[in-house]
């Protein structure tokens, strides 16, 4: 295993094992919920939104290691945050994990230079298409959240 791998895996434990931001904002003005049947993920994300700015965000949920993760890291990385930006980011990450290969490790090298370079832990993922949806569920749902005021989203 590569030092970036072991880096990498230590992220997403380290976020799995204690979730960031994990519990319902008491002030939300947005919420949405989502489901991954194939692996039983789900996730409620609840957010606090001043204008353009994603104040405060909170997910809840249960699910495998990667999809909370995923949820604790974008709860992070959104917080204060305007709304395009978090869809600009979400649009990137969705470029590492789906996109072609050259695509997807030049968007993992932008990251990793950047402040959001915890995002590119997940890159591994892409070599397991089931468990893209596990890494992209949050952010599905935190896009419901911002364009509707109640909603759930199933990936599939
Ligand atoms: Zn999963």
């Amino acid at each position: 295993m590569s030092d970036l791998s072991e880096l990498y895996q230590e992220i997403i434990l380290d976020h799995n094992r204690a979730p960031r931001n994990f519990g319902e904002l008491a002030q939300a003005n947005r919420h949405a919920d989502g489901n991954n049947p194939l692996c039983g993920d789900q996730v409620s994300v609840t957010l606090l939104v001043d204008g353009d700015t994603i104040v405060d965000a909170a997910f809840k949920g249960r699910g495998c290691a990667i999809s909370t993760a995923s949820a604790s890291l974008m709860t992070e990385m959104v917080k204060g945050k305007t709304v395009a930006e978090a869809e600009a980011l979400f649009a990137r990450f969705h470029r590492l994990l789906t996109g072609d290969a050259g695509e997807a490790a030049q968007t993992e090298s932008d990251l990793l230079e950047g402040e959001l370079g915890k995002l590119a832990a997940l890159a591994g993922v892409r070599d397991y298409p089931s468990r893209v949806k596990c890494a992209t569920l949050a952010w599905h749902t935190l896009e419901a959240a911002l364009t509707e005021t109640e909603d759930t989203v199933t990936t599939e």
